[in-house]
């Protein structure tokens, strides 16, 4: 599914993790991202750092993976998951059934991943919604929502057993990770800080060679106002948190490992600001849907992934609304974004 294939850098810097007792295992996905990258780490608890999407070729890569090393699912004795993209803790109930793991996710998600299919539907909802009132038509969001229907199947709902929050400590054997809170991607986004070893393992909140989408979603706050979530303002926040901190090496859930955290995020928030200044460009005809921006940045794909560009175009729409550049037209059914 992905062109992506590791670099000799990229074989160097996992040999570095793995001399700190840390191996990715690479799982299967039926998306279009590729492998999810799952992390074992070798210390008392045997943990490993998500676990792949509900399906039986997930299973058996990651069965495979652990068995290469010496291990079987039922000698994990900690799953953490680091957040809710189902691609990242859709197996968490087979460790919570088969094995004898904690399972370990944020505070906030730990009721969501518990209720996972109640909440996916819900989300799909959501979804639908938000597609109709940013000018997706009908037919399409329907059909969109079927897709949506048959990929929940990858996620399945698991027991949690322990509950981090920003600030926790996981205490191993040998080493011990920070928990902090990184929304943005998702609203569940955590990352695990070695201080020690200089090291991250960060999700999806960073990721190099492929930017991480701020998608829309359901903020887990039960404070939450119920106004639209600005994730991508809330995602370069999550970001400028992560610059700051010291870390040579960071784990993604995707692709190759990252060693210049800071300068990659400086990169991603440039790009942040040229394509919002596009999508300025784009409205300098009169008002538009952010549909109708989508559709004329990417075509098709604005169809095909309607929720995902929509995510993306109305994410720096937000972030031009925040500089006063535009402003939100919702007098009608279907929201129109205009220029100042
Ligand atoms: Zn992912």
């Amino acid at each position: 599914m992905s062109a992506w294939t590791s670099t000799a850098e990229d074989t160097t810097n996992l040999e570095r993790a793995a001399a700190e007792g840390i191996h990715c295992l690479p799982v299967p996905t039926p998306f279009g991202i590729g492998d999810v990258n799952c992390y074992l780490v070798e210390d008392d608890p045997l943990t490993l750092v998500d676990c792949g999407p509900n399906s039986g070729t997930a299973l058996l890569a990651l069965e495979r993976g652990l068995a290469a090393r010496g291990h079987a699912i039922e000698d994990v004795e900690l799953l953490v998951v680091t957040h809710q993209h189902i691609d990242h803790c859709g197996l968490a109930h087979v460790f919570a059934a088969r094995g004898h793991a904690e399972v370990a996710c944020l505070d906030l998600f730990a009721p969501v991943l518990e209720d996972l299919d109640r909440h996916a539907a819900r989300d799909d909802d959501d979804a639908q919604l938000l597609m109709q009132r940013h000018g997706v038509e009908d037919h399409v969001s329907e059909a969109l929502r079927s897709v949506a229907d048959v990929v929940r199947g990858y996620g399945a709902p698991s027991r949690v057993d322990r509950r981090l929050h920003d600030g926790s400590v996981l205490e191993l054997r040998d080493r011990t990770l920070s928990v902090h809170h990184r929304p943005g991607h998702s609203p569940s986004d955590t990352i695990l800080h070695d201080a020690e070893r200089k090291l991250m393992f960060s999700g999806d909140h960073l990721l190099g060679g492929v930017s991480s989408n701020a998608l829309i979603s359901r903020p887990l706050d039960p404070a939450w106002d119920r106004t639209r979530p600005r994730t991508l303002v809330e995602y370069r926040a999550s970001l400028t948190k992560t610059a700051a901190m010291d870390v040579e090496l960071v784990l993604g859930g995707h692709r190759g490992p990252v060693t210049d955290h800071a300068a990659l995020i400086g990169k991603r928030m440039a790009s942040h600001e040229r394509r919002a200044q596009d999508f300025h460009d784009k409205l300098a005809g009169g008002p538009l849907t952010a549909h109708e921006i989508a559709t004329a940045t990417w075509g098709s794909v604005a169809i095909t992934q309607a929720f995902l560009t929509l995510s993306e175009v109305i994410g720096h729409l937000d972030l031009l609304a925040a500089e006063g550049a535009v402003v939100e037209d919702r007098s009608e059914h279907v929201i129109r974004f205009a220029r100042t």
